[in-house]
């Protein structure tokens, strides 16, 4: 243990279901051809544009046939052999299951479905001492109406739309940053998060194999964004300088999502300053221009008796029930053996 009382970092990851950051960010480096030159390089790039949150898509997809997966794992596996991968044993251990595997009790599968939701920003206030905290819960750590259960029906019905087809959910187990860029659904910035028109960056990857197999193969090009070329807007922005400027490739050892989505005290280079939400960073994502201004929304306050026994580490099941329906499946408010990473991390937002 540490001083802090927490478990030091690397002895005790857990998984969370959530994956979206860490999954496969060493892509766009090892794969993507880089060929902006140093004039292109200079500017500052375009202001963000504000939207109507009623234009935006719920969710978009595109479609691969599932013949296009050996290519991927070679793809997969060449990026993985580079040498460019980090060696963090809680990051090896996420991405260790993934891989473009068509499952054996699904043999007759034709092709895959990936879908990229729309997803806002949440908010909610902590009560303590009379006071509100107003503490941002990115769009990665709480479930959104359309979400994992209910996407596989749509997929059904306003996708395939025809009965009979079976429809099988493989998001956790697919690295679906290459695979929503190779079907075209959407490109790579410099802070190697996937872009989809009409979204931005604010988007949740989701992948279902069917036995339905659609007329058109989406297959695409690794693009990334124009607007990378005239920006540096994301690597400025990042509080622990993790975004190379020149390749693309994102240093995971440095990028603190890593660590405040896990348990463990937090490494030295990780300042209390640099928390801005209960879990993740958004960072490299609120100041892109190719994002439109943040669309947020409020979850239920959380009281000050339920504020105080999160920071005391002392959670009942009266409490886990209740966060778990105010913070809508927030991650580490779903069990005791993950609390730790809730109190750790409202401490530090509350405290610093
Ligand atoms: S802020 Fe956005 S547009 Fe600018 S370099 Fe980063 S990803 Fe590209
Ligand atoms: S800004 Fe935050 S999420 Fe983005 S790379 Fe840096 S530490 Fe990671």
């Amino acid at each position: 243990m540490s001083e802090t009382g927490f478990p030091r970092f690397s002895e005790t990851p857990f998984r969370l279901s959530r994956r979206d950051f860490l999954e496969s960010t060493f892509f766009a480096g090892a794969l993507l051809p880089l060929s902006f030159d140093s004039e292109q390089r200079r500017g500052r790039g375009r202001r963000r544009r504000s939207v109507d949150p009623s234009q935006i898509p719920a969710y978009r997809y595109r479609t691969l046939p599932v013949s296009r997966f050996p290519a991927l794992q070679d793809e997969y596996d060449k990026a993985r052999g580079d040498g460019q991968l980090s060696r963090n044993r809680v990051f090896r251990d996420q991405i260790s299951p993934l891989s473009f595997k068509v499952p054996g009790n699904f043999t007759g599968a034709k092709s895959v479905v990936v879908v990229a939701v729309f997803a806002k920003t949440m908010y909610a206030n902590f009560r303590l001492d009379g006071q509100a905290y107003r503490i941002m819960v990115p769009f990665q750590y709480y479930d959104d109406d359309l979400n994992a259960e209910n996407l596989k029906n749509v997929v059904q019905k306003e996708v395939i739309k025809e009965t009979g087809h079976r429809v099988v959910d493989i998001t956790e187990q697919v690295p679906l940053k290459l695979l929503a860029a190779r079907s075209g659904l959407g490109r790579y910035g410099r802070n190697n998060l996937i872009f989809v028109d009409g979204m931005g960056s604010f988007n949740l990857l989701h992948a279902f194999l069917t036995d339905y197999a659609f007329s058109n193969d989406g297959w695409s090009s690794l693009d990334v964004l124009n607007e990378c070329r005239r920006c540096h807007r994301c690597d400025r922005s990042c509080p622990t300088y993790c975004i190379d400027r020149r390749s693309f490739i994102i240093d995971i050892d440095q990028c603190f999502t890593l660590y405040n989505e896990n348990t463990g005290a937090f490494p030295n280079f990780i300042h209390p300053s640099m928390h801005h939400a209960l879990m993740g960073c958004m960072r490299c994502q609120s100041p892109c221009p190719v994002n439109f201004n943040e669309v947020s929304a409020e979850l239920d306050d959380i009281s000050e008796a339920e504020t105080r026994k999160i920071l005391a580490g002392t959670p009942d099941d009266a409490l886990l029930k209740s966060l778990q329906r105010k913070l809508r499946g927030f991650p580490a408010a779903g069990s005791k053996e993950l609390f730790p990473i809730l109190t750790r991390n409202l401490s530090v937002l509350i405290r610093s």
